[in-house]
């Protein structure tokens, strides 16, 4: 078991590379915490404990700083401590610039960009004060690297998160604190629910491997850079793509 006796937030936990990822990380012994503002965060965490495993469910806005820090609160209440941060919520909706409100703008930064830096900031927090390390994982995407006509918000947000995780990595390492960024391609997980089947072959037809991925194969990645087989790994962004940015 790679995180025994480890305890793990996953911000957006209910659903999709979430969801899956706390499921791999209590296979490998974490206690988990799924941070989420769905409710069917409460489900994933319930049917975790019917299978024997250690998971709480916490409802969280990641754009509230008040939320993150009750999250952090009650993760130490009912656990001890936080030894790693999985800061995966986010959204996807987006159009061409000059079609793009300030409104939607605003909301893709503030969950995925802001949400991940309030979420590093405390849990960074409280590793400092705990003196014990950890292993803090962003989810960005290939859209942090790779420009897409049309990904305006969700491209720009992804890119802040790319450098956020470097300039987090490069400060903490000295103190054991690992910062890196998972990017996935296009994974067949709800937040790709919206698309035509058409519209989904188009995406198929970006990845090299000739397929989308899957949220379990975004977990893997994920767990690798919060276990110790990833002790020499900071600031990095592992791409988990079929080929998407190599192309
Ligand atoms: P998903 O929609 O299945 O899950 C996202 C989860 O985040 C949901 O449970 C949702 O309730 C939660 N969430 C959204 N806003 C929140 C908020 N403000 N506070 C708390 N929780 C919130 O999507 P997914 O595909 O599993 O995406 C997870 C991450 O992976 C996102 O950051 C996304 O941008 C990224 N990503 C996804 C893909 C893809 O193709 N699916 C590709 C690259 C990156």
């Amino acid at each position: 078991m790679k995180l025994s006796g480890k305890t793990a937030i996953i911000t957006g936990g209910a659903s999709g590379i979430g969801q899956a990822t706390a499921r791999l990380f209590a296979q490998e012994g974490a206690n988990v915490v799924i941070a989420d503002f769905s409710e069917a965060g409460q489900e994933v965490a319930n049917r975790l404990q019917d299978d024997g495993h250690r998971a709480i469910y916490v409802k969280v806005d990641v754009t509230e700083e008040k939320d993150i820090q009750a999250l952090i609160e009650r993760t130490v209440h009912t656990y001890g401590q936080v030894d790693i941060m999985f800061a995966n919520a986010g959204v996807a909706n987006d159009e061409p610039a000059d079609q793009l409100s300030l409104e939607k703008w605003q909301r893709t930064l503030d969950v995925n960009l802001t949400g991940v830096f309030l979420s590093d900031k405390y849990a960074l927090i409280q590793m400092l004060k705990q003196g014990t390390g950890g292993a803090i994982i962003n989810t960005a995407s290939i859209h942090g690297h790779a420009a897409k006509a049309g990904v305006t918000a969700y491209g720009s947000s992804k890119g802040g998160v790319v450098m956020l995780t470097q300039t987090l990595g490069i400060q903490y390492a000295s103190r054991g604190i690992r910062v890196n960024a998972v990017c996935p391609g296009y994974i067949d997980t709800p937040l790709l629910k919206a698309l035509p089947p058409e519209a989904k072959q188009k995406l198929v037809d970006l990845h090299p491997i000739g397929r989308l991925g899957s949220a379990e194969e975004v977990a893997k990645a994920v767990l690798f850079l919060a276990s110790d087989d990833s002790t020499f790994v900071v600031g990095t962004s592992l791409m988990v793509d079929g080929g998407y940015t190599a192309q």
